[in-house]
């Protein structure tokens, strides 16, 4: 089954080509990366998906619906960036919950998913804290429990570990791997390390200049030495 499928979709800015018309298939519980240089695409296509910008053509379609005119919060989907962007102010406990209570979901219900998530990251620990007084894996992997809280179908994830140093990076190469494994959710991971994408995807999409060069599982992949 298809989670996610583009079919000539472009983005101009512009006089600028952001995206050259792509087709793209992902499946439903696939990890798949965007690999390539700062430039390519990556983000445009992730932004497109996420309904942050509109196509210049082409057509989005988002579990079987078509998504062109569907708002970003209609689309059932969570999207970590590389800045945690956790609320300062507000305890771990209190940053997660908070997409639930958008949700308008009961007091009992948001405490029982909210510890559940805490446990599945192992930082229940931590819950009463907040942000800054953690490390910036710590903070990481909250901002990935508060976009895993409410079940999203699709994950969409934009150089999440852009800011962590490389042993941090490889540990949580690894912890979103893991949480892809168990729950079974649809990831869409930009990245323009290539290591981290051999490591973590089912499928590799390898951009450049805003085209799609070539695609498949990471030891399919030819990469210029
Ligand atoms: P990335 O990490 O994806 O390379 P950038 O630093 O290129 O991000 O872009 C950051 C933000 O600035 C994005 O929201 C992007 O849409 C916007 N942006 C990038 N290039 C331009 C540009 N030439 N003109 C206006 N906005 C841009
Ligand atoms: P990547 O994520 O691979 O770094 P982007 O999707 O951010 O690439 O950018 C692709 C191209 O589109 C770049 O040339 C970038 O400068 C341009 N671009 C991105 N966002 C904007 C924007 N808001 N306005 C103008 N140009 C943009």
């Amino acid at each position: 089954a298809t989670m996610v499928e583009l079919a000539g979709v472009s983005k101009r800015y512009g006089p600028v080509d952001a995206l050259f018309p792509v087709d793209l298939a992902i499946g439903k519980g696939e990890f798949v990366t965007l690999l390539g240089p700062s430039g390519s695409g990556k983000s445009t296509l992730l932004n497109l998906i996420a309904g942050m910008i509109s196509p210049t053509t082409g057509k989005i379609t988002i579990d079987g619906k078509d998504a062109t005119a569907m708002p970003t919060n209609a689309r059932g989907l969570g999207m970590v960036f590389q800045n945690y962007a956790l609320m300062p102010h507000m305890t771990v406990f209190e940053n997660i919950a908070f997409p639930l209570q958008v949700r308008r979901m009961s007091r009992s219900e948001i405490r029982e998913r909210v510890e559940k998530v805490l446990d599945l990251i192992q930082l229940r620990h931590v819950a009463d804290r907040r942000p800054k007084a953690l490390s910036g894996g710590q903070q990481q992997r909250i901002s990935l429990a508060r976009c895993i809280v409410y079940n999203p179908a699709l994950i969409l994830m934009d150089e999440p570990l852009g800011a962590l140093d490389k042993n941090l990076r490889e540990q949580m190469q690894l912890e979103i791997k893991r949480l892809h494994a168990e729950l079974g959710i649809t990831m869409l991971y930009v990245t323009h390390d290539q290591d981290e994408a051999l490591t973590m995807s089912d499928r590799i999409v390898l951009m450049n200049g805003g085209r799609i060069e070539q695609q498949g599982r990471p030891e399919q992949l030819y990469f210029e030495p």
